[in-house]
């Protein structure tokens, strides 16, 4: 773990080392020397593991707090860590307007799949240590004045697998959303199909996919979103069928891993292939939005995309 390898000079601490400081210049400071100093050197030791994050791409030490308080984007160089479903939902949609759909349905072992542990196992350590009954929320919620479905997967359930489960819950969503006449934005992250369930959790790209065409032909819009990272079967099925398809700043989005890709086609892969900037510039994504903008950003695009719908509603 990071917090292991902390020197002073990380935690920027390397200027107040209490051994070697000078007697503060205070009235008390001859007989408190002492205490004091025994004091805030075992401060200095004794923080909490967990408290500071190493940023990956420019190695500043980031207080945890801040770390949260800036939607887990790091101020220095605008490096997006990973961030939880929930936490993501609270950061789009409006103040307890989120009504969470079949937030009970929990995956089940239909190949009784056991390796070197076994699915259920596996299922239930990730329910365990995430708080989270599998890798997608989803639900109706507010984001600005428009009622939008709304999907969220998490990527540290079971590398944001697309499992029955995942696959079900979107595609309720997608249809109680065609029900509604309210657009869909599906917020992705994702290893792909989860190989515990074979051949079911490749059925789901099929199910999912159908569902936003019912979606798409009663003229509702979609926007997905791409998060790092987005790959294989989710990239391949609801996650590449946005009318708008926005990514956040560096994600990894594509099908096959970079080396597959290359052992396959034995070709050099141009630089900053399956990255999100890579793709804008190809064509695959319409914009990419820093995570502190995307609410805004995702408003002003259901304004545009609405405006016929409220129009004929004008009209009666
Ligand atoms: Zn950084």
């Amino acid at each position: 773990m990071a917090t292991t390898s902390f020197s002073k000079k990380n935690l920027g601490l390397e200027t107040i080392d209490p051994g070697v400081k000078p007697t503060p210049l205070t009235g008390e400071s001859t007989f408190l020397k002492k205490p004091r100093l025994t004091s805030a050197k075992s401060k200095k030791r004794e923080i909490p593991e967990g408290l500071w994050t190493k940023c990956p791409k420019c190695a500043t030490m980031i207080y945890d707090k801040e770390l949260d308080e800036n939607l887990k984007v790091c101020q220095h160089c605008g490096h997006h860590f990973p961030i939880g479903a929930r936490e993501r939902i609270h950061s789009l949609v409006e103040t307890c307007s989120f009504e969470e759909m079949d937030a009970d349905m929990l995956s089940v072992d239909v190949l009784e799949f056991n390796a070197v542990t076994s699915y259920i196992a596996k299922l239930e350590a990730y329910r365990k240590s995430t708080g989270a009954k599998d890798a997608v929320i989803t639900g109706i919620g507010r984001v600005g004045p428009h009622r939008v479905g709304l999907g969220v997967m998490d990527f540290t359930f079971l590398g944001g697998s697309m499992g029955s489960v995942v696959g079900e819950k979107v595609a309720r969503m997608v249809e109680a959303a065609t029900d509604k006449g309210l657009p869909v934005v599906m917020v992705s992250t994702s290893g792909g199909a989860r190989m515990y369930e074979g051949m079911f959790s490749l059925m789901q790209m099929a199910k999912t996919s159908g569902a936003l065409a019912y979606h798409a032909r009663n003229k509702l819009p979609y926007i997905s979103v791409l998060t790092h990272p987005t790959t294989a079967g989710v990239m391949a099925s609801y996650a590449s069928l946005g009318d708008l398809i926005l990514a956040e700043p560096g994600a990894m989005i594509g099908f096959a891993g970079p080396r597959v890709i290359k052992d396959t086609t034995q070709t050099e892969l141009p630089p900053g292939f399956q990255t999100a900037e890579f793709l804008l510039e190809h064509g695959l994504i319409d914009a990419i939005v820093p995570r502190k903008e995307m609410k805004e950003r995702l408003c002003r695009f259901l304004d545009y995309l609405t405006v016929g719908q409220r129009q004929l509603a004008a009209l009666g």
